[in-house]
């Protein structure tokens, strides 16, 4: 289908929709709003036809260091795919190369990518997580996501748990203790001898819709 009749038909829904709500899709401020919705919706969903490769294009270099890459607070913005409603947050990706690494500024790229497209915060996590394993082949990689959910905060329901942690940990980062503290201990912004002291809390949440709200 091409762009121009896939916006079309998204128009045509929207007009349907505002009725059915039971507003007039003619009153004068409405008028432009399928436009702009498919505008928006086309924007918001257009990780869907991004391909990683590209976006990596040129920006894998070789290097010789195992030290931890930690890149933290990227802000993100997705949709929930129960509700079509943002969530959005901090997303803090670490990884230890094994020979290759990638420019820094591509990896909020490679986050939104996944985050513009209908979402669950697990899923939106693991795909960040795994996409960095196969294409830089590091040693490990770790990636934390801090997420307001406003299917939850704007419903009022289950308020307390509107804000969800979710990580990944692959390799490395998944099989030593040691590599793992270090990446939450950097995203705390404690030093190494604060080890331990305080373990992180919540690293593994869940979306809220899936305790039982559907
Ligand atoms: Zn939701």
């Amino acid at each position: 289908m091409s762009d121009t009749t896939r916006d079309a038909r998204i128009r045509g829904a929207v007009e349907v929709l505002l009725s059915e709500i039971g507003e007039d899709p003619a009153r004068e401020g409405l008028l432009r709003t399928p436009e702009r919705v498919a505008r928006s919706l086309r924007f918001l969903t257009s990780g869907y036809g991004r391909d990683i490769d590209h976006v990596l294009n040129d920006a894998r270099f070789s290097v010789a260091c195992d030290e931890m890459v930690l890149v933290r607070n990227i802000d993100f913005y997705s949709l929930c795919e129960h509700h079509l409603l943002p969530f959005f947050g901090k997303c803090h990706v670490a990884y230890v190369p094994r020979d290759k690494v990638v420019g820094l500024s591509k990896i909020p790229r490679i986050v939104d990518v996944f985050a513009r497209r209908l979402q669950v915060q697990e899923r939106l996590t693991n795909q960040i997580a795994e996409v960095i394993h196969d294409k830089l082949d590091p040693l490990g990689v770790g990636v934390v996501l801090e997420a307001t959910h406003l299917c939850m905060v704007m419903r009022g329901v289950e308020k307390q748990n509107s804000f969800a942690t979710t990580s990944a940990m692959l390799g490395s980062f998944r099989k030593d203790a040691r590599t793992r503290m270090e990446f939450l201990n950097l995203l705390h912004g404690r030093g190494e001898r604060a080890a331990a002291a305080e373990p992180f809390g919540a690293a593994s949440g869940t979306h809220p819709t899936a305790a039982g709200d559907r």
